[in-house]
């Protein structure tokens, strides 16, 4: 029986994810190594709350309640102790994942499923520095995770039926739809959106047309609800690209090769909307953009 979660890095996906376990009961333990990262958490937290408050869609004593269910730290040790499941969400280096896994199975009681939200990472590979590679699968939730149905399962090479059945139904307790997908690059997810980015990109680099157009074309065209620039602003720059890097070292395929733009923005520290610029800026203070100066006619 899960209770209390460890949700390892508190970014863009590590808040969304604490939310949503606080908010359908679980005893949430948040962990970041940044102290800022943490503060952040609990505003944006707190802000997407009070906006559901507003919508009606939650109490204020839903609002109260979830927030109480949070407690966040910076090391993992006190935070894992009486961990049921532990979804990791940190930054999406592979060799970071590796640590952290270690560590993670070092610390955690011998009963726990460790869970990672990685988007590309092989889970088979993650699970192979851990003394429990049966307990080791992906709960890959879809950004915002507090707004988004899906969450992809990924089945380790090693992972059991039992604790693949355990997740999808925890994801359905989450009020999500889980689909259970084997753990090759990507996934299905990624392995389908980051090509079409790519190319998005690849079609920009070449001047087949400009941002918005790009994106107006798969929005208006495709009902796309976000065109795939800003979904990549939205993403992550640094994100988009180390999942193609994974895709393209993990097939072989050249098909997966990154667009020279995007190494290069990414190496610019241009991430998209965390960073304030990608292919649009970001109005600070506001939900307002516009196309970044660099990509203006
Ligand atoms: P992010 O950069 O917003 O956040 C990562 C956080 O991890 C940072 O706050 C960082 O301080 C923290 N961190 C780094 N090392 C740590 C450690 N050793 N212990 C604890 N915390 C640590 O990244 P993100 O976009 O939230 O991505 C997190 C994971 O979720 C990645 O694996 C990514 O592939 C995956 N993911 C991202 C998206 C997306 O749309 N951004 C969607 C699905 C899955």
């Amino acid at each position: 029986m899960i209770k209390n979660v460890t949700v390892v890095g508190a970014g863009t996906m590590g808040n969304g994810i604490a939310h949503v376990f606080a908010m359908n009961g679980f005893q949430v333990n948040l962990v970041d190594i940044s102290q800022p990262a943490l503060d952040k958490a609990i505003k944006t937290i707190t802000k997407n709350l009070d906006r559901m408050v507003k919508k009606e869609r939650i109490t204020s004593d839903e609002k109260n309640n979830t927030l109480a269910n949070l407690t966040t730290y910076t090391s993992s040790a006190e935070a894992v102790k009486d961990a049921d499941l532990v979804v990791e969400a940190a930054t999406e280096n592979i060799d970071l994942k590796l640590k952290i896994f270690k560590q993670l199975d070092e610390l955690s009681p011998a009963k726990a499923i460790l869970a990672s939200n990685t988007s590309s990472i092989s889970i088979t590979k993650i699970a192979s520095v851990t003394q429990r590679p049966e307990k080791v699968i992906g709960m890959h939730f879809m950004n915002p995770v507090p707004v988004m149905k899906l969450v992809e399962i990924i089945r380790g090479y090693s992972t059991t039926d039992e604790v693949t059945n355990i997740i999808m139904d925890l994801s359905r307790t989450l009020k999500k739809v889980p689909v259970e997908v084997n753990d090759y690059p990507g996934f299905v997810a990624n392995r389908i959106l980051l090509p079409m980015i790519n190319e998005a990109i690849s079609a920009l680099f070449e001047g087949v047309a400009g941002v918005e157009e790009i994106d107006t074309v798969m929005k208006l065209g495709m009902a796309h609800p976000m065109g795939p620039l800003r979904l990549a602003d939205f993403i992550g720059l640094d994100v988009c690209l180390a999942i193609l890097n994974v895709l393209h070292q993990g097939f072989g395929n050249p098909k997966y090769a990154p667009c020279p733009l995007l190494v290069n923005m990414v190496t610019a520290g241009k991430l998209g909307q965390k960073s304030g610029e990608g292919f649009y800026r970001y109005i600070p203070g506001t939900r307002d953009f516009e196309v970044s100066d660099v990509f203006k006619k």
